[in-house]
């Protein structure tokens, strides 16, 4: 799950790191109020979207030569002016696809007149299974250039999660953006609520750009960027306010109430099928007979026939779906248990598309019986093999 900047400020707040002031507003007349609870004689006025690259990003609505996502204000009345001109407005940066994001919120912060820029980030680094700080001095906003040209000045330091973090490695960190005295001092400070932000929200990444030294000699967070590992969502309930739905796929939202893992894919053959890597060869077999799946499904061990009912509903929700093939192993399930599901979702669905069912595992005579006998056109097939022939042949018949 992934949070507006705003959020993640508040949340790092909470944890000692050092963030400008800043009020979040959904209309001009909030974004004006919340210029007003702040000191000046600087503002900014950022939109808040799930990505990156505000600042350079481009407004459809507006011309080329209009200012980015991010901008300084120097008067109540230029807050209002840009609040007026984003809010609402559709916003296309580098992260954001062509499609861009709408604009519902904006973040009013102090504005902070900034000496350098840096690059700060936590990740979880899976090839060494630690945590790994990533720093450079070249901050700003465009971290992917330095790392596509100038990649040696991108330094990565893991931790050992035995010793958790070091003041080794806030040194290391200091030396790395070239802080020195009390600005390594404030280096290390922020890297040990970095870090325990990070554990004690089991964050995936936590992004900052940039890091600014500002010009009284204090390190700020102008920017971050934080998300968080899903696996872990039940340890934190607290953090579930904290999801903005609008940012959202509304598909893998709906497939998320029901604990079904779906990702949406560019083919025509809808995928139901229980267990990942079932999921996974069968999108490999689908290919391999010339096809390609417009879906990865996976209902789990228990898919209950509400489970399969809503798979056969966001399956079918995709225009692009010409067939669907259902593969189901009964280990723990038993394929009759399945078998009634596949077919009271069928039938309250009017499923019009082909529709291949492979059944294997516990009960399974008992199932492809309950499936022959109800009078559906259901195409059975005898392994997973034959299932993927059967349903691209369906799907590539001349119509
Ligand atoms: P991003 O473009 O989505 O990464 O958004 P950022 O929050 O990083 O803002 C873009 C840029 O605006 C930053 O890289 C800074 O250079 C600039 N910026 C952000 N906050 C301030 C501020 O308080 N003062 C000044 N002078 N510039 C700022
Ligand atoms: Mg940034």
């Amino acid at each position: 799950m992934n949070i507006h900047e705003y959020q993640a400020k508040e949340l790092l707040a909470k944890y000692g790191v050092p963030v400008p002031a800043g009020h979040a507003a959904m209309s001009v007349e909030e974004a004006v109020a919340a210029a007003k609870q702040l000191p000046g004689p600087l503002w900014v006025v950022k939109s808040q979207i799930h990505a990156g690259g505000r600042g350079k990003g481009k407004f459809k609505e507006l011309g080329e030569d209009a200012k980015g996502g991010v901008r300084l204000a120097h008067s109540l009345d230029e807050v209002r002016d840009h609040s007026a001109e984003m809010l609402g407005k559709t916003l296309v940066t580098v992260q954001t696809g062509p499609a861009g994001k709408e604009v519902n919120r904006l973040y009013i912060t102090d504005g902070v007149d900034i000496a350098r820029e840096f690059y700060l980030a936590l990740l979880v680094d899976r090839e060494s299974s630690r945590i790994a700080i990533v720093a450079s001095t070249e901050g700003g906003m465009d971290i992917e250039k330095v790392a596509h040209e100038t990649p040696d000045r991108i330094h990565t330091i893991t931790v050992d999660p035995a010793t958790g973090l070091m003041p080794h490695h806030g040194r290391a960190v200091a030396a790395t953006l070239q802080l020195d005295k009390d600005l390594a001092k404030q280096c290390g400070k922020l890297l040990a609520s970095l870090y325990e932000a990070f554990v004690g929200t089991d964050a995936s990444q936590i992004e900052i750009n940039p890091l600014a030294v500002t010009d009284k000699g204090e390190l700020m967070v102008l920017d971050a960027k934080v998300g968080f590992d899903n696996n872990a969502e039940f340890r934190h309930a607290d953090l579930a306010d904290l999801r903005d739905l609008s940012e959202e796929d509304p598909m893998e939202i709906e497939a998320s109430k029901f604990d079904l893992a779906y990702i949406k894919l560019d083919g025509n053959i809808g995928c139901m099928v229980n267990g990942a890597g079932l999921a996974m060869a069968t999108m490999d077999i689908i290919k391999l007979n010339g096809a390609e799946p417009a879906n990865f499904c996976d209902v789990g061990g228990g898919a209950s026939k509400e489970k399969v009912t809503a798979a056969f509903k966001i399956i079918l929700n995709d225009p692009s779906v010409k067939g669907i093939l259902v593969n189901i192993f009964g280990g723990i399930m038993r394929c009759d248990i399945i078998a009634e599901g596949i077919v009271a979702a069928a039938r309250e669905m009017d499923i019009k598309v082909p529709l291949v069912v492979r059944l294997e595992g516990t009960n399974v005579k008992e199932g492809k019986d309950i499936l022959a006998s109800s009078g559906l056109a259901i195409i059975p097939a005898d392994d997973l093999g034959d299932a993927a022939r059967k349903i691209v042949a369906e799907v590539k018949q001349p119509a």
